[in-house]
């Protein structure tokens, strides 16, 4: 048994939709077989005005306990640090959000822009946004980098933009069932059951990936190839487990042509390190990718890759399409 607010902050409500599309479990099994709870959540809540007020109200008084306090978007503290571009049942969403994970359990950001602040926080950053705990990279969120929830946790990060239906349930399940110390986080406080491997992993383009095999233009992509090349694809740099654990249990981005952009990771959309980036690679000499994949040395990844591309096989050359 678990009781979970779930409040909005700066974002599009996509994880909210990402949520409510969840299959193993869905949402109303949540509620009926793992003892969910939601006492408020912005869109699928019966309660509004006063009756929501007094529901947040009474969670913030221990009336019920809160377990699970789930923040979906940046806090958002514009202007001049008043926060009052975003108001909620007549005060500043961010004094809502400081209260409420001062009296949860666990704290869980959710997308990317609760984590690192996600797309509302890349400068110029005009509505002072923050993520929870962090910032970006760095970790001076909102609630300060010694934050710890009342169960002694520090913020537990689940980005993405928006985070996979399975990434938001599974955490709640094992909060609710008493296994939340078992949730191992990494370094940026991400559950390392999903985040330890990258996008590549499970890609069905990583064979051309390693003879160096683009797909050359954007729009070709159900074509054969990689899409690191010259698509700018970032899943060799990127913790997801996109295609282990598939989109409508089906598919992903680079297995429907896409290229990764890289939404898991504190920095995207990346427009401040790389503007106008996206779907494109970023050359060194005209002609090798300059974001190499992580853990790669340049001088071998560059010999590695011109000798890749001499030997690559006819298969890997030949035009076909790849699911
Ligand atoms: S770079 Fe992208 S398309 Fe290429 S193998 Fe890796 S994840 Fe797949
Ligand atoms: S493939 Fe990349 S950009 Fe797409 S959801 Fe996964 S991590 Fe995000």
């Amino acid at each position: 048994m678990a009781t979970v607010i779930w409040l909005h902050g700066g974002a599009c409500n996509g994880n909210t939709q990402s949520f409510l599309n969840a299959e193993e479990p869905t949402v109303c099994d949540l509620v009926t077989d793992f003892g969910v709870e939601i006492l408020y959540h912005h869109s699928i809540s019966m309660e509004f005005g006063e009756r929501a007020r007094k529901v947040l109200e009474g969670a913030l008084n221990g009336n019920p306990p809160l377990d699970i306090f789930v923040l979906e978007g940046t806090v958002i503290l514009g202007p001049d640090g008043t926060g009052r571009y975003d108001m909620f049942m007549g005060r500043p969403m961010k004094d809502w959000v400081w209260d409420m994970a001062h009296a949860a359990q666990y704290v869980v950001a959710l997308g990317d822009c609760a984590c690192w602040g996600g797309i509302p926080a890349t400068a110029p950053n005009p509505s002072d946004s923050r993520g929870l705990q962090f910032l970006k990279d760095k970790r001076n969120g909102f609630l300060g980098p010694d934050f710890r929830s009342k169960a002694g946790l520090p913020v537990i990060n689940i980005p993405g933009c928006p985070a996979h239906p399975d990434w938001i349930t599974q955490v709640l399940v094992a909060v609710a069932s008493g296994r939340a110390d078992d949730i191992a986080l990494d370094e940026l406080q991400r559950p390392q059951t999903f985040f330890s491997t990258f996008t590549q992993t499970g890609c069905t383009r990583a064979q051309y990936h390693e003879w160096k095999e683009p797909v050359e233009e954007f729009g070709q992509g159900t074509r054969k190839g990689c899409l690191f090349y010259e698509q700018g694809c970032r899943g060799p740099m990127t913790h997801s487990p996109c295609n282990r654990i598939l989109w409508n249990h089906q598919s992903s981005k680079t297995r429907a042509g896409m290229p990764c952009l890289g939404c898991t990771e504190p920095q995207f959309p990346f427009f401040d390190l790389m503007p106008g980036t996206v779907f494109k690679t970023q050359k060194v000499l005209g002609a090798l990718p300059k974001d190499l994949p992580l853990g790669t040395d340049p001088v071998t990844y560059a010999m590695h890759a011109t000798v890749a591309r001499m030997a690559a096989p006819k298969w890997a050359k030949e035009d076909m399409f790849v699911v």
